[in-house]
């Protein structure tokens, strides 16, 4: 049966845009069939939990985004452990790592990315670990015991994240950061210092503005030599420094590439059949700029666009971008443009009781709403998206004054 002129949709990567993508066709309508490819042996996962309760709380932990039922009641062909080598964009057909090869009236890459590698380290070949997929995860849990030196590389959300599941399992910690700040990517500088502050507070050390001049193995240890010549010893280095997207198949592909996949407004990449959306596509935003979002929401969301616009049906307005990381038992979420030029707090900022640490911090640009974070605060949550979509004048006596009710502000 023949939908909008298509009747097989291959998705390449089982991850959280290629699982999202087989939901968001069937909701909206799709009933043709859907053939997901994956290279990973498993069914499709999240990754959030893989720095945090998959270390922490293994057997209890459900990462699954669909069950091997759920995928049968959807009609979907799951491939597995069995990745997309080649696209054959004129014939509409890619090619299996065992040389099947599959027809595709529409094509959604959703191969995510690879952890950027160190070399020097790798090249050490044992106590050295990158975090991406459910094995790294796992090879972590052994790692992480009590009273070992663990380096952490990169001050970055995983990095931080790691840090603290690391102190939960009470190991010694140093991260070392390259930057002058931690997530300082992704982070305003009020809320960067909040997050050291709790990462030093929990005991763990951390060195921003440090670059390391060299790493060797000494026996079971690896040896780091920061830059100013001072040593440190480590039973493990786990390193987390940013992704690099697996956009390799569009470049052979001959498809429009710029580090990531580019990708419009519909998530089409530059060949109209073929579409990309998660972390391997950086897309055309309103500002006229492509851009990569790593994230979970952003995944779904082009999921979402990519599934839509195959189906004809119109896109509804995004909501600001959103995200959240979990900390040393402390909730943080984000939304909208965390480059505001400036950065008001409602509540009180406590970075030594963290536990009773709960504000909301609005970005402000001229004068107007543009990003929010909550931190022990996630209900409040809603209402900074609200107030960003709807571009609010930011007025200082009304939303920072804690008796007044964020919820009836926003109406
Ligand atoms: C440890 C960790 C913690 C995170 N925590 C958070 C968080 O707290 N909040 C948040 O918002 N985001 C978080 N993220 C980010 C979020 O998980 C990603 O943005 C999201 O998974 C991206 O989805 P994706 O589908 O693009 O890629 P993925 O989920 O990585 O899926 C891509 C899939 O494609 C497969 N693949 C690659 N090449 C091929 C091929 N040639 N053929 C077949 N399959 C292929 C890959 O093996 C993988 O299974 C975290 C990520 C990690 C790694």
């Amino acid at each position: 049966m023949s939908q909008n002129g298509i009747e097989t949709i291959v998705i390449v990567g089982a991850g959280q845009a290629g699982a999202s993508a087989i939901l968001e066709l069937r909701a909206n309508k799709y009933e043709g069939k859907i053939i997901l490819v994956g290279d990973e042996t498993h069914l499709p996962y999240e990754r959030p939990p893989l720095s945090k309760d998959v270390i922490l709380k293994p057997e209890e932990t459900k990462i699954e985004i669909l069950s091997e039922e759920k995928l049968a009641e959807l009609g979907v062909e799951h491939i597995r452990g069995n990745g997309v080598v080649k696209i054959h964009s004129d014939a509409k057909t890619v090619e299996l790592k065992n040389g099947e090869i599959v027809a595709f009236d529409k094509l959604l890459l959703a191969t995510g990315g690879a952890a950027r590698r160190l070399p020097n380290f790798d090249a050490l070949g044992k106590h050295v670990y990158t975090l991406r997929n459910l094995e790294d995860s796992q090879a972590l849990v052994p790692v992480l015991q009590a009273g070992r030196r663990i380096v952490l590389i990169g001050g970055g959300v995983i990095g931080l994240e790691l840090a603290s599941s690391a102190r939960s399992k009470d190991c010694i910690v140093t991260v070392i950061e390259m930057g002058p700040m931690v997530m300082g990517r992704s982070s305003p500088r009020v809320l960067s210092e909040f997050l050291l502050a709790q990462q030093r507070l929990a005991g763990v050390d951390v060195r921003l503005s440090t670059s390391i001049a060299d790493c060797k193995l000494d026996g079971e240890e690896v040896v780091i030599t920061l830059e100013g010549g001072e040593e440190l010893r480590a039973d493990a280095v786990v390193y987390g420094i940013g992704i690099v997207p697996n956009a390799q198949l569009a470049v052979d592909a001959g498809l429009d590439v710029d580090f990531a996949i580019k990708v419009n407004d519909n998530c089409q990449t530059s060949h109209p059949d073929i579409y990309a959306a998660g972390d391997v596509a950086t897309q055309l935003r309103d500002c006229g700029n492509h851009r990569r979002v790593e994230t979970w929401e952003n995944a779904n969301l082009q999921a979402g666009i990519f599934a839509r616009h195959v189906m004809d049906v119109e896109h509804p307005t995004p909501n600001p971008a959103w995200f959240w990381t979990d900390q040393l038992n402390i909730n943080y979420q984000f939304v909208g443009d965390m480059a505001a030029s400036e950065w008001m707090v409602r509540g009180e900022i406590k970075p030594e009781l963290a536990a009773e640490s709960s504000f909301v911090l609005f970005g402000v640009t001229d004068g107007v709403i543009v990003g929010g974070i909550t931190v022990n605060a996630a209900k409040e949550m809603r209402h900074l998206k609200k107030l960003i979509s709807k571009n609010a004048a930011f007025e200082a006596d009304k939303y920072l004054d804690l008796s007044q009710d964020l919820r009836k502000l926003v109406k």
